[in-house]
């Protein structure tokens, strides 16, 4: 199938606000699940997703490039795309979390990797979680894919944020990793989760937060989760835990937030 024609596919099932966006990505077909799966036909609800036959997740059928997916996460993503979405910018978002979400993540983090403890948040974005933790006793440090942002989230919060998927070097090890609104953006899952793995101390744990949708119910009431630029996987409390299991790390649902399960990864 030729991109012209991918991309007028997503055009004519997505938003129309969307346009600009998909004319300056190119995409791929889909062709299997993250694990190893076929694909198959979903629902007319969701034509831009599949549904893999063995374990349940779903996945966008046609998939950005990763040259794309870079270019997608830079500034247009956060300024652009958002004020498009009509949601808050990062800064906008730096003061709303701390009424809507920080506290209640600062618990959980708590819960399972109290402080002192060395900690790396992956997609850190706007910093406020990060700033937080550091006043809470933790050693942070954040991952953010847009450049700019990790510059502007370390100047404005002291916490140091690298650009990239990763920290730089292999060396440095965490009691906690937090991953946030991540898993769905991240193209090759098992290699994602084997990073992290490689980065836990011994009895490490992971925070992970992301839609986990079990029924086509839920699923259409959390429709801004398929978004097919980028969220390229949706999972099911199964397929979370298969991912998982594929390093050897068991998966505990701690409670929910924005209609979305919480999960504490990593053995007790
Ligand atoms: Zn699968």
């Amino acid at each position: 199938m030729q991109d012209a024609e991918i991309r007028e596919i997503i055009s004519a099932k997505s938003d129309p606000g969307l346009r600009p966006f998909i004319e300056a990505m190119s995409f791929t077909l889909t062709t299997q699940c993250w694990c190893g799966g076929a694909l198959e036909y979903w629902s007319p609800e969701f034509e831009l997703y599949l549904n893999c036959v063995s374990c349940g997740c779903k996945a966008v059928r046609f998939k950005p490039t990763l040259e794309s997916l870079q270019r997608f996460y830079t500034s247009m993503y956060w300024y652009e795309y958002q004020t498009l979405h009509k949601r808050p910018s990062v800064d906008e978002r730096y003061e709303g979390d701390m009424h809507d979400r920080i506290p209640q993540y600062i618990a959980w983090i708590k819960e399972i990797a109290p402080p002192p403890c060395n900690l790396l948040e992956i997609g850190s974005g706007n910093g406020r979680l990060l700033y937080e933790l550091k006043q809470a006793g933790y050693d942070s440090v954040g991952v953010e894919m847009d450049k700019n942002l990790a510059e502007h989230v370390t100047k404005k919060t002291g916490v140091t944020v690298h650009h990239g998927e990763f920290p730089p070097g292999a060396s440095q090890a965490y009691g906690i990793i937090v991953v946030i609104d991540v898993l769905e953006h991240v193209p090759d899952q098992i290699a994602f989760v084997q990073n992290i793995k490689s980065r836990l101390t011994e009895g490490g744990k992971v925070l992970v937060h992301c839609p986990v949708l079990d029924t086509m119910e839920a699923s259409v009431d959390l429709r801004d989760a398929f978004n097919p630029l980028s969220h390229l996987w949706i999972h099911n409390s199964r397929s979370f835990a298969k991912l998982w299991q594929t390093v050897g790390l068991p998966v505990a649902r701690l409670g929910e937030i924005f209609k979305m399960p919480i999960y504490r990864v990593g053995k007790i």
